[in-house]
């Protein structure tokens, strides 16, 4: 090696050392300043996989520190979803949609119904300081298809507990509740597995 080369290396090192430095300080002053403490409004939407399953994980995640979670289902599943055979097991109250909605719905009446009632359920658990989480997983179709009434969610919402959790999934979340949200991702679906004749598989779509 010679002695160019080492300098060279040298200077590169001292560089990114340099930069690395700046960065450390930028995210520690950050840290610093986040000092707020309330209870977050999440939103996970857009048209790719992976929802459902990040509310789920963050209600896995609340459960494995010991806090109390609550899951309210607006969609009437096919099949039994593996996270509440898991997370019904922990403790965590299941409120799911039993007659109703589904992506063949038939029925109008039927389907606000029973939307109506899950929601009922879910005005508790959103005025229950108990519960440190509560999912709402594909709530946003109840507000798309007018099932529900957007203003009294809205309120629901912001007259929740301070530190209350909640997290809304589903695809083409209403503006009013991403202008509510502390923290929204859009799922964005680069190619799924159906689109390839691939049926949903157990364990992993559901
Ligand atoms: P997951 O529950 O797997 O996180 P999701 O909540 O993001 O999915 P939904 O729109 O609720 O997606 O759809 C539920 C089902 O549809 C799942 O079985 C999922 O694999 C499937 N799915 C999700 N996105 C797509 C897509 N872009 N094309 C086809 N099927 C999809
Ligand atoms: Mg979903």
């Amino acid at each position: 090696m010679t002695d160019n080369t080492t300098s060279n290396e040298n200077n590169a090192n001292d560089k990114h050392k340099a930069r690395m430095q700046k960065l450390k300080e930028k995210v520690d002053s950050r840290i610093d300043s986040a000092t707020d403490e309330r209870g977050l409004l999440i939103v996970i939407t857009g048209n790719g996989k992976g929802k459902s399953t990040s509310g789920f994980g963050t209600v896995a995640r609340a459960v494995g520190h010991g806090l109390n979670a609550a899951v309210a289902q607006f969609i009437k599943g096919t099949w039994a979803c593996g996270e509440r055979q898991l997370l019904e097991n922990a403790g965590v109250q299941f409120e799911v949609m039993g007659t109703g909605f589904t992506w063949n719905t038939q029925d109008k009446e039927k389907d606000i119904a029973a939307a109506k009632q899950v929601w009922e359920k879910c005005k508790g658990l959103l005025n229950d300081n108990n519960i440190d989480v509560v999912l709402l997983d594909e709530m946003t179709y109840m507000l798309s298809y007018k099932y529900l009434e957007l203003e009294e969610v809205i309120a629901a919402l912001n007259n929740r507990p301070k530190n209350q959790h909640v997290i809304i999934t589903g695809r083409a979340c209403h503006r009013a509740i991403i202008d509510l949200a502390d923290t929204v991702s859009e799922v964005q679906s680069i190619k799924h597995a159906f689109d390839n004749g691939i049926k949903a598989q157990k364990g992993i779509d559901w």
